[in-house]
Order: structure tokens, then sequence, then C-alpha cells
């Protein structure tokens, strides 16, 4: 491994690795231990900009670079993502907090968004009718659309930057990536290794920092497209920013996931899968299930299970093989969480499991599995996004008011039955206000090939990222009509 983790990060400009011209930088810290990792330049809109020109530079020659050969530097970097893959696994759980085989699993998936991009020249293809009209001929061509800047967060510091360079990049566009301050150590490794896999200086450029690199990439000229991820009220911001500035823009944001367990489910597997998407990443995934909705009179018992199973979790350093739970991202995060909790406590739900009282043997931000139950939809801890192991459980009567209930929430990223029964799943599917719905399965986060479609406020835009969207999303259509004398 070239890069070290010791080493204070750099920004990527022009294919050198070269120092911010600001003057602060933030500490990287290990969540589980609080110790810091390295230190990362909060950068400036100068240094967007020298970035943003590298991109622009260098868009003529690589948008010219004909598509089999785009794609064949994806192939290569997927290579070497594969050959470093447990590296990378590691970095993710240094900085991140994830345990190793969360971090593992998050590396797979973020190496499939390299292997759709490998299909680019499937992908780039256009249309054609011959005959429109008579003796006219009317052809779609794809092209990219410029610089394109992707703003990331701290939960998936692999899947998510993934999610957006590897396809922009073999669709012919030039790329201008800031990552999470919290997690910039996974993002530079990323960067280095597309490097090494070929791709030419200027087509990939990153720049460090926080709001000011944030607004730099907004407001610049020379920025055609921003593909962002994070909190919904940033989201919504970004959207809103970059749209006034005329850029196309898809902002995917946050999200409250409810499971709704049916009488008929596979109590044990169900409970095991809400175990796994509740506190699985401390609860930090934007498909993390932040609510269960019991059906009928299965409440006591999955509830029991469900704490049964909790009681079963190893907090500690998601290095440690046995860890099952890993710390929150930060101090402060985790003072908010905790006041959510005695929130909870206020608006009168009952504490099944209460995770403050766990400790782990590390200094880290650590919170054990939270569980309240008879929450309901008035509360602050249903309505608010939490990002932490904090579960509610409502209980509902029949699976209509479960829909209805859960189609109350301002966001609707996921959602996901329990249930042996065709009907009920089909009266979900219909009905539920989800982007993503999961019937009998964890967390219903679709593969590269189809969209990551969050609906109401976990997304901003209208071509989500991945799948055919995110080709549409990373290029401009000509029509082009033709007659022949
Ligand atoms: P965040 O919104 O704090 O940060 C995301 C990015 O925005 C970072 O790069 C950060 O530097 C920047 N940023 C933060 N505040 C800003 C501001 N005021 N102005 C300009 N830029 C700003 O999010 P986070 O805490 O890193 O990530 C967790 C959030 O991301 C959760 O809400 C989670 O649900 C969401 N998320 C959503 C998806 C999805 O697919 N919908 C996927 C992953 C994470």
């Amino acid at each position: 491994m070239t890069f070290k983790i010791s080493e204070n990060i750099n920004n990527y400009i022009n294919g050198e690795w070269v120092e911010s011209t600001g003057e602060d930088s933030l500490h990287v810290v290990n969540p589980a231990s609080g110790e810091t990792l390295t230190v990362v330049p909060v950068s400036t809109k100068g240094d967007v900009d020298q970035a943003v020109k590298s991109a622009k530079r260098a868009f003529h020659s690589w948008s010219n670079t004909p598509v089999p050969k785009r794609a064949r530097v994806m192939f290569k970097y997927q290579q070497l993502l594969m050959e470093n893959a447990d590296d990378l696994a590691k970095i993710i759980t240094t900085e991140n907090g994830k345990t190793f085989a969360d971090a593992s699993g998050e590396v797979q998936r973020g190496i499939e968004c390299v292997e759709f991009a490998a299909g680019a020249p499937e992908l780039m293809k256009g249309e054609v009718i011959p005959d429109i009209a008579q003796g006219i001929e009317s052809t779609m061509y794809r092209y990219p659309v410029g610089v394109v800047a992707g703003i990331t967060p701290f939960n998936f510091p692999m899947m998510v930057p993934l999610w957006m360079f590897p396809l922009a990049i073999a669709c012919g566009n030039t790329f201008v990536l800031k990552p999470s301050e919290k997690t910039p150590i996974l993002a530079a490794r990323l960067v280095e290794l597309m490097t090494e896999a070929g791709l030419p200086k200027g087509v990939l450029n990153l720049v460090n920092g926080a709001h000011d690199v944030v607004n730099g990439l907004l407001e610049h000229d020379e920025v055609e497209a921003v593909s962002f991820v994070g909190s919904q009220p940033v989201a919504e911001y970004v959207y809103k920013t970059a749209a006034q500035y005329g850029k196309r823009v898809q902002a995917l944001a946050g999200a409250k996931n409810h499971a709704v367990v049916m009488p008929d489910c596979d109590v044990e597997k169900s409970v095991d899968g809400v175990i796994n998407a509740a506190f699985g990443s401390a609860g930090e995934r934007c498909m993390a299930c932040s609510v269960v909705v019991t059906v009928g009179d299965i409440g006591d018992t999955f509830v029991e299970k469900l704490k049964e199973k909790a009681d079963q979790l190893k907090m500690g350093d998601g290095l440690e093989a046995e860890t099952t739970l890993g710390p929150l991202i930060r101090a402060d995060h985790k003072d908010r969480v905790l006041n959510y909790i005695d929130l909870g406590e206020k608006e009168s739900a009952k504490l099944i499991r209460d995770g403050r009282k766990d400790t782990a043997s590390n200094n880290g931000y650590f919170l054990g599995a939270t569980i309240f139950d008879h929450v309901n939809t008035e509360m602050a801890i249903w309505k608010d996004e939490i990002f932490a192991p904090v579960l509610s459980v409502i209980r509902a009567e029949t699976l209509e008011e479960a829909i209805a209930l859960t189609n109350q929430s301002d966001f609707a990223n996921g959602a996901v039955i329990y249930t042996d029964s065709n009907k009920a799943v089909r009266a979900f599917k219909e009905n539920i206000d989800a982007g993503m719905v999961g019937v009998n399965v964890n967390v219903p986060a679709p593969m590269a090939f189809f969209p990551f479609s969050g609906w109401k406020n976990s997304f901003y835009g209208d071509l989500h990222v991945n799948g055919k969207d995110g080709v549409n999303f990373f290029t401009r259509r000509k029509m082009v009509t033709s007659r022949y004398f």
C-alpha cells in the first residue's frame, strides 16, 4: 500500500498531490479510539478553481478518447480494487468505525459500480430510426456533459464516491470529488488507484474540505453537473443552489426506513433481518431500518426477540473479529443521539433496551443498541433521522394502518415487509411510498445496474444515481434528423 495513514492528506489536482492554499485543517479521527489518524485541509474556493480548471483542460482529450479505451481503464481499476480489497476495507473501518465485515461488503458494492461503468461502450450507444418519415432518419447520440462535481458523505466512504466518478468518467466527463472531511483517507486511496489504473492527469481531481469547497463547486461556471449524497438539509441546499447556478443536479438525502412485520412472517429470520438493518454500521446507513411496525398480535413476541438478539451484539473496534457493533462517527453526533434518547423517554415511548448502559473496552464514541416500543407518529424520535443504533417500534392493527402511518414520513428511501403472504406483498408494493422496497430482505439497496431511487425528502432531482438513470445524468443527448436526397 503506497498511501500511508500517518501522512497528511493533500488535494489531487492535474495529476499531482498538492497542498491546499487554505490555512485551516481538521483532524481525521478513528471513532473507535478517538485518536487522530491524520489531518485534512479545509481547502479554499481558490483550490476548487484550480481543480475545476484542471478538469476542464482534460475534458477535450478525455471526451474524445474512444469509449472502449475509457472502459479499459475501468477494467484495470476493478482489478486493482479487487487486489486491494482488504486494505480498503481496513481503511474504511479505521476512519468510519463500521465493522470489517460491513466494510468488506461496502468494498464489494463499490466494485460493482466500477463493473457497471466498464460497460460504457454498451451504455453510451445511441438510438436510430432510419425511416421516421419518408426518407428521413432520426438518430440520438450521447455525449458527456463536461466537468462533474461529486460531494459525498462519511457513511459510505467507498461506495458513494464509486456511485459517481467511475460512471461519469467512463461516459467521457472529467471529475472533481469532494469527499467527507470525516473520511478522506479512503477517498485519497481511491484516487491513487485510479491513477495507477492509467487515468490521464486532470480527469479525476480531489479537493478536500468542507462548506467552502461545496459552495465553490456549486457556484463555479465550469461545473456542469453536481452529484450529491448527504443529509436532508444539505441535499436540499445543494439542489436549490446548483439549480440556481444552472447546473443539473442529483441530491440524495436522509431517510427513515420502516420495516412492516406481519403476523405470518418467519420470526427468527425477520428478527435477524431487522437487527442487521437497524444496528449494522451503528445505524449510520441511509438504508438502515429505524422503525419497525408490527401488525396484529405479533408485537410482544417480536419486541422480546429483538431485545434478546440486541443483547448479543458485541460492541467494540470494528477491526476486532468478534465486534458486531462499531462506534458512531464523532462525539458531537453521539451527543445529538443521546438527546434523542432523552427526548424519546420524555415523549413517553417505552425504552425496552437502553444502549447508554453498554460499555466498550475502547475509548471511542460507542452507543449500544437502543430500542423504543410504543412509539407513535407524533414523536420526534419517529419523525427525525437519528442516524444511530436507535430503533423505534410502532404497533398497528392492520397492514393498511401500517402502510398509512409509514407513508406519513417525510422521507421515502426504503421500506421492507416481512411476510409469507403474496396478497400482503402486493398491497405493500403497490401502496407504500418508498423508492426502494424489500420483501423479506434486510436492506433493499439495489445493485449498481439499477437506480438508487429514493422518493420525497430522501431525494432531490430527477435522474437517480446508478443504472440507466446514472448514464442519462452523466450524458447529454443530441438528436440528428437527416434527409438523404
Ligand atoms: P452531511 O450532509 O453532513 O455531509 C455530506 C457532504 O456535504 C459532506 O461532504 C460535507 O462536507 C458537506 N456539507 C455538510 N454540511 C454542509 C453545508 N452546510 N454546506 C455545504 N456542504 C456541506 O452528511 P453526512 O453526515 O456526511 O452523511 C450522513 C447523511 O447522508 C445521512 O443523512 C444519510 O441518510 C445520508 N445518506 C444518504 C444516502 C442516500 O442514498 N440517500 C446515502 C448515504 C448517506
